[in-house]
């Protein structure tokens, strides 16, 4: 595993372990993208777009104005949306690549075998950091020609289009570091799903629990 030199964090595969924390302690310059990097990097989470300013300002006594600084974030690769205009880092669980909801879903979805509900697919959404409206999902898994819903109520990614890591702006190899990892957080996710209904119901981990389309029966409207 790959460290950050100035952190000793964990660092993503768009990320360089030379990091703008580190060059800075060097006296190195550092552009406007390094400072917004620099930033999540003392942050223990996702921070927002507002507080990347604050920091810079705080920082270095000066910052770029809201938009400029918001077009050189969402154009960073190192920087991770975590919904609407809030961004992390790899380190905090987040995954290059997606700029909205569509693409974290999608990211999910394509990174599985077998399909999702559309609870499942929330609760992992959420369980890897992603803030969004449950309103919002439920739009996107209904209208994105890029969500198919092969049984009642199950979703996957759909292949239609350019493949998923062009869409995304990563290169291949770094592509397949971030999708072995959002597969991993996925499977804890259904995993910690599980169990929380488990405890719900006043279940022990052992019991068997009915979950969402594990009947199999067909679909009776497709
Ligand atoms: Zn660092």
């Amino acid at each position: 595993m790959t460290r950050c030199r100035g952190c000793a964090a964990e660092i993503g595969p768009t990320e360089v372990p030379d990091c703008p924390t580190h060059r800075r302690k060097q006296g190195r310059p550092l552009t406007n993208a390094d400072i917004a990097v620099l930033a999540l990097e003392a942050s223990h989470a996702p921070i927002s777009l507002y507080d990347i300013r604050r920091i810079f300002h705080r920082e270095f006594g000066w910052a770029p104005g809201e938009m400029s600084l918001n077009a050189t974030v969402a154009q960073d690769r190192r920087c991770c949306w975590a919904g609407r205009g809030i961004y992390g880092l790899w380190r905090h669980g987040l995954a290059p690549g997606p700029r909205r909801l569509l693409d974290a879903a999608r990211l999910v979805l394509s990174s599985r075998d077998a399909s999702l509900t559309q609870d499942e697919l929330a609760f992992t959404l959420r369980h890897i950091g992603y803030r969004f409206q449950a309103a919002t999902l439920h739009r996107l898994l209904a209208q994105s020609p890029t969500i198919t819903e092969p049984s009642w109520h199950r979703y996957t990614a759909n292949s239609v289009g350019a493949p998923l890591h062009l869409e995304l702006g990563l290169p291949l190899s770094a592509f397949e570091t971030v999708t072995k990892r959002v597969a991993r957080q996925t499977r804890a996710a259904l995993k910690e799903r599980r169990r929380r209904l488990a405890t719900d119901r006043g279940l022990t981990g052992d019991d068997p629990v009915f979950t969402e389309g594990k009947l199999n029966t067909s679909a009776p409207y497709s």
